[in-house]
């Protein structure tokens, strides 16, 4: 088996290399081609430990280091993303399938996380009133937590991962990150490029793994803290584990986004959105735009006339392929369970207008490939439309009243991410306002907030009182602590038994 393998896959412990020991391993696809290409190796609960360990010896010095240090590391691993950045966008479209200048625009994503992190001094800044009573004055501070765990999902094996250690290790903590077994290889590169950034070894570590991992990370009383990226199911466990566990967690999970087109819409400017949002990556973004709201007919209709023949032209192929706009998605088990989706919307009456299923990539016919896929006439109950595809199939629902597409978006299990397309500013008002969604476009499809915002949706889409990057970033990986002083030189109001108004001490 080794032989036919086209590279090996380790954990990166304590500043190297770690060879898994566990026996147990996970396949790992290149989706263009559908054959598998490595091995991710599963950490077994020791494996996992040690890397722990590790992170927790590391944390005494690397806390006490300060903030001004800690960030010129991050300018440091800046530069070294820059420099690697072709090599690094590779390693994701080799295990992922998305072209390679999506590749870069999910790292510059993530890389702006990293500059956000280089200004850690100004973020850790803590507050300080005077004299809050006579001689006495109250500062706080946030200090970091100690080690953090992150847990992320396949689709974006840079950018997700960058939302979480940069800012939870410029903090001054020490992280270990699980990355998903099924694209691992970006990970591992960017643990080695921290190093050459001068991070000192224990501070950064990956641990490939699967439930054992995870688990493992959980339960260990050295772990403080936990963000995880992934499916609403696996979220919700990890939440509820890690609670009961005593740690702070952080649970962004699935997503069914919403995008209401009304009938005053610019419907140029809405299929070019809706051609980025619904296929970019195909499909497999948790801020894809999977279902339009057509308020009225004639909004439907007119996107309709110019969205499927754009769709069809779409050009599906390899990363390879710079000419490629969309590629495959990342496993032949997804594959089959996205043209399942599809089959089941037909058998539910939805109405075909576009079938992805049958389509084949000259050269490439064994790639995990589905073509982009249209459905209309799609109805609230249908299972297309409850649940989350992750793939390139959109969905089309049609309703009268604005009041209806607010209704339908609102009893949604999912809240993570959704649009408005219309020139009425009362009614995007009304919608920002209204609308139980985490976050909101307004003739912005993709409303994914920049490093220096925070990102993270409502309801089923996040478990936990953070979202993740920007202010809450900081908040989370830092618990603060407020100092109250009297010197003996201030003044004395002598023994108090009680609490007194107007803040006496
Ligand atoms: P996933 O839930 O299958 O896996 C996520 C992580 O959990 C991986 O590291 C995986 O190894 C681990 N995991 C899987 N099963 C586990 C188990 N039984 N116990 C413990 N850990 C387990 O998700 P995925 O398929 O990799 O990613 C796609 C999902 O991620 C979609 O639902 C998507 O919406 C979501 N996502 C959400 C956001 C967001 O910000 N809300 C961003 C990206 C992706």
């Amino acid at each position: 088996m080794a032989s036919q393998l086209e590279y090996d896959l380790k954990h990166y412990i304590n500043g190297q290399q770690v060879a898994g020991i566990s026996g147990r391993y996970s396949s790992v696809y290149n989706p263009a081609i559908g054959k598998v290409i490595s091995q991710t190796p599963l950490a077994s609960g020791d494996e996992v430990r040690s890397a722990i360990a590790a992170a927790h010896a590391a944390f005494p010095a690397w806390s006490e280091t300060p903030p001004g240090k800690r960030a010129q590391v991050m300018f440091n691993f800046r530069s070294l993303i820059i420099e690697h950045m072709d090599e690094i966008a590779t390693l994701v479209s080799r295990e992922h399938g998305k072209t390679i200048d999506d590749a870069k625009g999910s790292i510059t994503r993530g890389l702006e996380v990293v500059e956000f992190a280089c200004g850690i001094s100004q973020l850790l800044k803590g507050e300080y009133s005077e004299n809050v009573a006579g001689g006495v004055d109250t500062w706080n501070m946030r200090q970091p937590l100690g080690v953090c765990a992150g847990i992320t999902p396949f689709n974006f094996p840079a950018m997700v991962p960058m939302w979480m250690f940069p800012m939870a290790i410029a903090c001054g903590n020490t992280f270990i990150l699980k990355p998903s077994e099924k694209n691992p290889s970006c990970s591992l590169r960017l643990a080695e490029l921290l190093t050459e950034a001068g991070l000192p070894n224990g501070v950064f570590n990956v641990v490939n793994g699967d439930k054992e991992a995870v688990d493992t990370l959980l339960t260990d009383d050295r772990v403080q803290a936990i963000s995880f990226v992934g499916s609403t199911p696996i979220g919700e466990y990890i939440y509820q584990t890690g609670c009961a566990n005593n740690k702070r967690v952080q649970a962004l999970c699935g997503a069914k986004n919403h995008m209401v087109i009304m009938e005053d819409a610019d419907i140029d400017q809405v299929v070019d959105a809706v051609m980025g949002a619904a296929y970019g990556s195909a499909g497999e973004r948790c801020m894809a735009i999977s279902v339009v709201v057509s308020v009225g007919d004639s909004a439907a209709d007119a996107m309709l006339e110019k969205l499927v023949p754009r769709v069809s032209s779409l050009k599906v192929g390899p990363y390879t392929d710079s000419e490629a706009e969309m590629g495959p998605v990342i496993t032949p088990e997804s594959q089959s369970r996205i043209k399942g989706y599809i089959d089941a919307g037909v058998a539910e009456g939805a109405s075909l207008l576009i079938d992805g299923r049958d389509l084949t990539v000259k050269g490439h016919e064994n790639g995990c490939f589905v073509g982009a896929t249209i459905f209309d006439q799609v109805t609230p109950d249908m299972s297309i439309y409850t649940d989350e595809i992750f793939g390139p199939v959109l969905c089309v629902v049609r309703v009268e009243t604005y009041e209806e597409a607010v209704k339908i978006i609102n009893e949604h299990e999912y809240g993570n991410g959704t649009a408005i397309f219309t020139r009425d500013g009362d009614a995007a008002r009304n919608f920002a306002h209204r609308i139980q969604i985490g976050m909101v476009g307004v003739n912005v499809p993709i409303p994914v907030p920049m490093a220096f915002h925070s990102f993270g949706g409502w309801k089923r889409s996040l478990f936990g009182d953070h979202h993740i990057h920007g202010p809450e970033g900081v908040r989370f990986y830092t618990r603060m602590k407020t100092v109250t002083t009297r010197w003996p030189s201030g003044m004395r109001s002598g023994a108090v038994f009680n609490f007194k108004a107007g803040g006496e001490h």
